[in-house]
């Protein structure tokens, strides 16, 4: 049996965060994933500007760089006759964004945390939590055809959509909405492009420049998945010509590399992020339509939100422990409700009149645009928070 302060199962970009900075605190932290380490993940890569201010106040953001993403400090959206370029905002020392590959940026998230002293075993398959006293005491994980038994005071689960933690602690789901939209994207060299969305009836195309590449994301509503997965490269073709036709005329001239792939699990939920010892970060505990690339840098606020409240408890003590995880969940939900209403809204995939004239308003003010840029990017005034509160009051 292995003893820690916290083991946190997940060691993506909600897990290997939230345990760096557990560890920075001085706890015995143990990081588990069944994944091999620096694999890849289904994802359009983008990271939004908070989440770099992250990457940079964590001294990754070097490393970031390094493995080739092109920084990204202006978004250009055009839907029919508009065209609206935004600036990033400025975050934390920075107006960039970047769309690192994930097999890199987890690879590094997880070298950090190695290196603040926590404990990571990938190849390790979480099936069950031990219970004391009830509440989560530790779990059991297998590794190499070998069980093995760890105890903790607080279990963090974040281990993504389908959370085996979430499923055992049970964490209940809440603010549950149908799926919206579906996806099919790949990579291509050689493509001229900055970041540009490209949005069409029923339609929206994404393009990110990463490293050596870019992605080109073609959504298309829910309801066209079953025949958008009959032929991922058709859809995506009509998808570009519809929606996109100046992507698509310069796609002619780039390279694809490796193959499309489609996705249709665009779930949209709340789980309660967090019980009695246990927590929920990333995925595991919200999820929401990829459309507005938004998981990555969520799920950094919120291992930042969970170390804070830890801190806060002074101890991993129940008494102590278990009302700042409390707090952590209420603020969780506070800090995600606005992010979760606007992708709700933008993932229908309509182009409604009001919208357009909204959006012609927009590109014809720097001032509009740059605050548009901002709004995409994820960064509320305290006045649009404090709008969403009043919303969210009972
Ligand atoms: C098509 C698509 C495009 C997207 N594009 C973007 C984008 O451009 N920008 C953005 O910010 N977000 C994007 N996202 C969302 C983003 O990928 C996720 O929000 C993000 O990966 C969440 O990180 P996480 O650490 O919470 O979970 P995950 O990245 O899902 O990691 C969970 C980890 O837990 C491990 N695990 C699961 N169960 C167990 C178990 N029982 N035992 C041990 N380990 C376990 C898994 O192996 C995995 O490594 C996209 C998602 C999709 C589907």
């Amino acid at each position: 049996m292995e003893t820690y302060d916290v083991v946190v199962v997940g060691a993506r970009c909600g897990g290997a965060p939230a345990a760096r900075l557990l560890a920075g605190q001085g706890l015995r932290v143990l990081l588990l994933d069944r994944g091999a380490r620096g694999s890849d993940k289904l994802s359009t890569l983008y990271v939004h500007q908070p989440g770099v201010a992250f990457l940079r106040a964590w001294g990754v953001l070097d490393e970031v760089r390094a493995t080739g993403a092109p920084p990204i400090t202006e978004l250009t959206y055009r839907v029919r006759d508009v065209v609206l370029r935004a600036p990033g905002p400025e975050v934390g020392g920075g107006n960039e964004a970047y769309a690192p590959r994930r097999g890199d940026l987890d690879a590094i998230l997880g070298r950090a945390a190695e290196a603040a002293g926590v404990d990571v075993v990938h190849e390790a398959s979480v099936t069950e939590l031990v219970h004391e006293r009830g509440r989560p005491a530790g779990l059991r994980y297998r590794k190499a055809g070998r069980w093995h038994e760890v105890r903790a005071d607080l279990v963090v689960g974040a281990d993504g959509l389908r959370s085996t933690v979430a499923g055992l602690v049970p964490a209940e789901s809440y603010a549950v909405h149908p799926k919206l939209s579906c996806c099919v994207y790949g990579y291509w060299a050689g493509l001229d492009a900055g970041f540009e969305q490209h949005q069409g009836d029923g339609l929206w195309v994404g393009v990110i420049p990463t490293a050596g590449a870019h992605v080109v994301a073609c959504y298309f509503r829910q309801s066209e998945f079953a025949r958008v997965r009959v032929d991922v490269a058709g859809a995506h073709d009509r998808c570009l010509r519809a929606a996109a036709p100046s992507v698509a005329e310069r796609l002619a001239g780039a390279e694809r590399i490796g193959r499309l792939i489609g996705m249709g699990d665009q779930q949209n939920y709340f789980r309660t992020a967090s019980g009695p010892g246990w927590a929920l970060v990333g995925d595991a505990g919200h999820h929401k339509d990829s459309l507005t690339a938004r998981g990555i840098t969520d799920a950094f606020v919120q291992a930042d939100l969970l170390a804070r409240a830890v801190a806060e408890a002074g101890s991993l003590r129940p008494a102590r422990l278990d009302a700042r995880l409390a707090a952590y969940a209420r603020e969780r939900d506070r800090r995600m409700m606005p992010f979760y209403r606007s992708t709700l809204a933008v993932a229908r995939l309509d182009v409604e009149a009001e919208r357009l004239a909204e959006l012609r308003r927009i590109a014809a003010s720097p001032e509009l645009r740059a605050r548009y840029g901002a709004a995409v990017a994820g960064v509320l005034t305290p006045e649009e928070y404090r709008l969403h509160d009043a919303a969210l009051a009972p």
